[in-house]
């Protein structure tokens, strides 16, 4: 996943731009980058690590102009490469350009070998540089080559775009992933998320519209519509598990939805007997609380997360994940002992976190262990930016909820439905349409083969 931070006629754009990162990191943590423009001049800075490894003041001082484009970035084993960090910028023959994109094309793979049989040749090895390929190749000027790349391409992509006279923000028609519009006094701002707005104290404005192009030219906002209506299918994982709780994703607060998919959860196992509700943190814990509300079973913090160990799938290798839980989270055996309890998370992927977590639940002397997961089983690649790259890696694809249970080690084991996520996803708002492909595979788009090529491909 990645998440993209853009601001124009800011004499600080790079200043703010580097801060808003910082609020963006949970979508990322690969790789980071900022392009800036001043008098048509276009400067940048990227590199592998977490914002605060990638930036000192020096490189941040460089970055001068009055408008920036960031990036935070992690992809999926294979391609965790300088060379795939954003923003990817070139001379294009409308100028200097960097482009910041998230989501995943699902049609990138064709795009490029058709552009490659007529000589393009790529730097990376991400599906977003396709886009400034399709952008260089097209007819007419920037606007009319945009419109047209954007018709070619398929799937996910929340893009912020950078040239010396204008930022451009752009949505797909399916609107997978977040982007919003911002304001801070005479400047526009565009991020993924809204945490980043509150950050640097811009005003929220709205969100960016699936299917809309935004160009911000002189002070000024133009937006069009030019793409193909398709239904929604904003990526429903966001508000389960990859935005941050303070942010207003899809128009809603995430942590009021986490609270209720767990309230839902509640009800759904209603009767339930334990002692204590204990969150997996930090993802399980707004759901904890609802949980606790509904339940009337008392919260506990049984687990202590430590903040210095950075998220256990940037692990490369499935060894280095093990490892790593057990530097990440530790039990409080004053807490948990002799206790039964509901351990509740947002999701179960591979399955190999929480088997962990059961454990040294045990060994802290925890009686009974009843997990309980704030989303229905994920049985199936996404291909829209969330790194759950291949079916064979999730455990719910291969195994039932009973074997599910064996392979954790605990007591019992309760999803939330589909329904009742949905229901808590959609509460309050007018529309719906979410892509639930992971818990359905209802996919919204044609999908790529799983081949080695398309693994190579599938990077934001
Ligand atoms: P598992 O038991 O499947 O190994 O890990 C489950 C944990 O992974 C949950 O706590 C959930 O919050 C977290 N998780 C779910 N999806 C993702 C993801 O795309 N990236 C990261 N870093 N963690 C995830
Ligand atoms: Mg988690």
């Amino acid at each position: 996943m990645c998440g993209i931070f853009g601001i124009t006629n800011n004499k600080d754009a790079a200043h703010l731009t580097h801060l808003s990162l910082f609020a963006l990191q949970h979508r990322g943590q690969e790789s980071a980058g900022i392009a800036s423009t001043l008098e048509g001049h276009m400067t940048s800075h990227s590199g592998m690590g977490i914002v605060s490894e990638v930036f000192s003041e020096k490189e941040i001082l460089r970055l001068s102009g009055d408008s920036a484009i960031g990036h935070v970035r992690y992809s999926t084993t294979g391609s965790s490469h300088i060379k795939n960090a954003q923003p990817l910028v070139s001379n294009t023959r409308h100028g200097a350009l960097a482009l910041a994109h998230n989501g995943n094309l699902t049609n990138a793979a064709q795009i490029r070998r058709s552009l490659e049989e007529k000589g393009s040749i790529f730097h990376s090895s991400t599906d977003s540089e396709a886009i400034l390929h399709l952008l260089a190749h097209n007819p007419g000027n920037l606007e009319e080559a945009l419109i047209a790349s954007l018709k070619a391409v398929e799937g996910a992509y929340s893009l912020a775009i950078l040239t010396p006279d204008r930022l451009i923000a752009c949505r797909d028609p399916h609107g997978f992933r977040p982007l919003v519009l911002g304001k801070l006094g005479n400047s526009y701002v565009v991020s993924s998320e809204t945490t980043a707005l509150t950050l640097i104290k811009a005003d929220y404005v709205r969100e960016i519209e699936p299917g809309e192009i935004v160009f911000i030219e002189s002070g000024k906002v133009r937006s069009v519509k030019p793409l193909p209506q398709t239904p929604l299918a904003r990526c429903v994982f966001e508000q389960v598990y990859f935005a941050r709780p303070d942010s207003v994703v899809f128009g809603k607060s995430v942590q009021r939805v986490r609270q209720s998919l767990g309230r839902a959860l509640a009800k759904e196992m209603k009767g339930f007997k334990a002692d204590i509700v204990v969150p997996v943190p930090d993802s399980g814990v707004p759901a904890a609380l609802g949980f606790s509300h509904e339940s009337k079973i008392p919260f506990e913090v049984g687990l202590v997360r430590s903040h210095y160990v950075s998220r256990t799938f940037i692990r490369p290798n499935q060894e280095m994940r093990e490892l790593a839980v057990d530097l990440k989270l530790s039990p409080v055996a004053e807490v948990l002992k002799g206790k039964r309890i509901v351990l509740v998370d947002d999701s179960i992927v591979r399955g190999t976190t929480s088997r962990k977590i059961a454990n040294s639940l045990r060994a802290a002397g925890v009686l009974e262990i009843h997990m309980a997961i704030s989303s229905p089983p994920i049985i199936s690649a996404c291909y829209y930016g969330i790194d759950t790259p291949r079916s064979e890696t999730l455990i719910a694809n291969h195994k039932n909820i009973d074997e599910i249970r064996k392979f954790l080690g605990v007591d019992s084991l309760h999803y939330l439905s589909l329904d009742a996520m949905l229901n808590a996803a959609k509460e309050g708002s007018s529309k719906d349409g979410f892509c639930t492909a992971c818990f359905t595979k209802r996919y919204p788009t044609s999908i790529p083969e799983e081949s080695s090529d398309n693994q190579l491909l599938s990077t934001n």
